[in-house]
């Protein structure tokens, strides 16, 4: 069934609405949302946009959700694939894969294609413990093929997420493939504020819970993080049947992750 979302594309509903925060690279990637609206106009002009995009940043920060956004702002089809599923979920098929992903979102132009985790498969090449990494490299080669493949004018954009730049491929990074990188960041006090606002849009508060406090004790908290203290929270406000969600289920629901964080550090050091 994922396999068939994928080669569907379908155009997702997400927009930068929900993407709270992250201004800088909202900005960075308007230019592609006119050039995926209007692609005659560019080409009309001659005008070349980039053609592969590496969204970079720690987890949770949300790479996928940007991705996606700026499918649903454009109104395109949206290919995703996890680069890790090359590896694991299409064994020996992997550079077949890449080419069927490749074509098809080159048939249903405008389009994006959004490899996520691309350092799983974009790794420095030749380096592998023990060698023996020609399904890695091979599939590796493929996108590089792919991309260099593109006409200057060709509506499709490949987005690649990574929290690990440092160990990619040089080759990935030339001119004309993922030359472009948009760095998403944690976020500050203010976006914690904005990315908690989004994401009580539809819980029901109580008069006691202060959204500025809470973004304020929770530093270093990522985007996916304070999803998850929102959920936590409603949780513990169901669990003793309220109706809407008090100051302290937030501050139940930070220990509980705080904690979390905490023991699992200490289980994997
Ligand atoms: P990973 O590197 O772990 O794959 P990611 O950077 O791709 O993470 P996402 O999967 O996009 O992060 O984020 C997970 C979830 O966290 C999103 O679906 C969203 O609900 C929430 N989230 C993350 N960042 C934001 C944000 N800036 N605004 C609103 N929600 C966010």
């Amino acid at each position: 069934r994922q396999l068939e979302a994928q080669i569907k594309g379908d155009i997702p509903d997400t927009t930068f609405e929900d993407v709270a925060g992250q201004d800088n690279a909202k900005q960075e990637v308007q230019e592609l949302i006119e050039f995926l609206r209007n692609p005659e106009q560019f080409r009309s002009l001659g005008a070349e946009v980039p053609h592969g995009i590496l969204l970079m940043g720690p987890p949770g920060t949300g790479k996928t959700l940007m991705a996606k956004a700026l499918a649903g702002e454009a109104g395109v089809r949206f290919y995703p694939i996890s680069a890790s599923e090359f590896i694991e979920v299409f064994v020996g098929v992997g550079a077949s894969r890449v080419r069927q992903l490749f074509e098809t979102a080159r048939k249903n132009t405008p389009s994006i294609i959004f490899i996520d985790e691309l350092d799983s498969i974009g790794r420095t090449r030749g380096t592998g413990l023990g060698g023996g990494h020609d399904e890695r490299e091979q599939t590796l080669n493929q996108i590089l093929a792919e991309m260099d493949g593109f006409a200057g004018h060709e509506a499709v954009i490949v987005l690649a997420a990574t929290n690990r730049p440092d160990v990619l491929d040089p080759a990935l990074l030339r001119p004309g493939r993922f030359d472009r990188h948009v760095t998403l960041d944690l976020p500050d006090l203010k976006g914690r504020v904005a990315i908690l606002t989004v994401h009580t849009r539809h819980v029901p508060l109580d008069p006691t819970v202060d959204l500025s406090k809470i973004a304020a004790g929770t530093p270093g908290f990522s985007g996916a993080d304070l999803k998850n203290l929102v959920n936590e929270a409603a949780m513990a406000g169901a669990r003793t049947q309220s109706t809407a969600v008090t100051m302290a289920n937030f501050d139940e629901a930070r220990d509980k992750i705080i904690l979390g964080t905490a023991r699992s550090l200490v289980i994997s050091a």
